[in-house]
């Protein structure tokens, strides 16, 4: 039978693709470290687990509004005032089936087939794939070697007639840069000259390190959120660490927010109330629960850039943000995708290839688990990488052995 061509063309995701693969290895019984996935280890925060029982025991497990429930559209509201300085009105907000979600009907909603969107590499996986799925172009600005904040001059420069919108992912996954304060000032001003949308995936805004900060876009503009191009997306995801209730939101003008509203209303009708509940709880609740997510990532951080120190051939731009570094690992040879072949067959160690982001010759190390996961997932794999280490070896409790010099 047949396939849409448009369907069939589209990535597998490597991230859930190797983590499968990590799964069925564990499953095994081998000792898999994983730093390939994007999560953090936390426990739900005690007030999302009360508030989304609470909804759960009181029984009133109903559609909600497509928009998403009035109270938790409310915590979103407080949650904009509060973290960007900025008054949102019920009508300028979308409640989501995560940010994934309202990338997605993002791009579905400001896109016309051949529309470009520019993305700035390195890049996190589904942008590119999400356009296409869309029928709009991906077009890809790629910093200079060795950085990973791209210049000015080449987003401009990547402008044409049909850009529709530039995406902004700082702090980035999967380089754990945050961009300068300067740039996004630039790159809001040239979306308001342009009259293109700027989409902030602002997914990982309060994960920064070392006295570093994120600039919100809307800081950079003297009209209201209802006149800007600027359209905000947050979740629970990263900053709560509640991937698995799949909360995600959308900060827009209306007009946007009331397209966005329609597609998800005849695509997946509304996001669970039980999920929404539990999000505002968190939204609502003590956030000193961030703040010790952010203090126990900023130290797995430290950690990681303690066993990098002596991973001889490799290079790494310290990560400001996020819970991902990007080390260059080019001088044991091109292909990113054999690198990591190779690291999770000879070291149990899974990590995510640079190429699907748009960084070739680099890998994606996820430090979001635990310490022991960090160091003894790095000196695995610099014991596999190291011509010079000895055939086999323990780390921690698990022998190693390296068959295939
Ligand atoms: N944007 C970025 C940059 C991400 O890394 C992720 C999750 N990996 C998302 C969006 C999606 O988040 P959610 O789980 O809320 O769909």
């Amino acid at each position: 039978m047949k396939l849409s061509k448009l369907a069939s063309d589209i990535a597998e995701s490597p991230t859930f693709a190797l983590n499968e693969e990590a799964r069925l290895l564990k499953e095994r019984g081998e000792a898999v470290i994983n730093l390939g996935i994007g999560e953090p280890k936390n426990k739900t925060p005690i007030a999302a687990v009360l508030a989304s029982g609470a909804k759960l025991t009181n029984g009133d497990v109903k559609y909600t509004p497509p928009d998403g429930l009035p109270s938790m559209k409310k915590a979103v509201i407080r949650y904009t005032e509060e973290n960007y300085n900025r008054l949102v009105a019920p009508e300028n907000v979308i409640i989501t089936n995560g940010a994934k979600q309202s990338l997605y009907n993002i791009f579905y909603s400001i896109l016309n087939p051949q529309d470009e969107v520019i993305v700035i590499a390195p890049y996190w996986v589904s942008y590119p794939e999400m356009i296409k799925m869309c029928m709009g172009i991906p077009v890809i600005v790629t910093p200079e070697d060795g950085t990973f904040t791209p210049r000015y001059e080449d987003i401009e420069r990547a402008v044409t007639s049909s850009t529709r919108a530039i995406i902004v992912n700082s702090p980035n996954n999967p380089s754990g840069a945050v961009y300068p304060a300067g740039l996004i000032e630039k790159i809001v001003d040239l979306c308001e000259r342009k009259g293109i949308y700027m989409i902030c995936d602002d997914i990982y805004h309060k994960l920064t390190f070392d006295k570093v900060t994120s600039q919100p876009a809307w800081s950079f503009t003297k009209k209201d959120v209802e006149n800007t191009n600027i359209i905000v997306v947050n979740g629970v995801a990263k900053l709560y660490g509640m991937t698995g209730f799949r909360i995600g939101w959308v900060a827009a003008p209306r007009h946007l927010i009331k397209v966005m509203t329609n597609v998800l209303a005849q695509t997946t009708s509304c996001v669970s109330p039980i999920a929404q509940a539990a999000a505002e709880g968190a939204l609502n609740g003590l956030q000193s629960v961030v703040e010790a997510l952010r203090l126990q990532i900023q130290n797995n951080r430290d950690v990681l850039l303690q066993e990098m120190k002596t991973f001889n051939g490799a290079r790494l731009i310290e990560p400001h943000g996020t819970f991902y570094a990007l080390p260059d690992l080019r001088a044991f040879g091109g292909s990113s995708v054999e690198l990591s072949k190779f690291l999770l067959k000879k070291a149990l160690v899974v990590t995510v290839p640079g190429k699907e982001f748009g960084m070739e010759g680099h890998i994606r190390i996820s430090f979001a688990g635990s310490v022991k996961d960090v160091t003894d997932g790095i000196a695995r794999i610099k014991w596999a990488l190291d011509a010079t280490s000895p055939n086999e070896i323990y780390i921690g409790d698990k022998k190693l052995v390296r068959d295939w010099m």
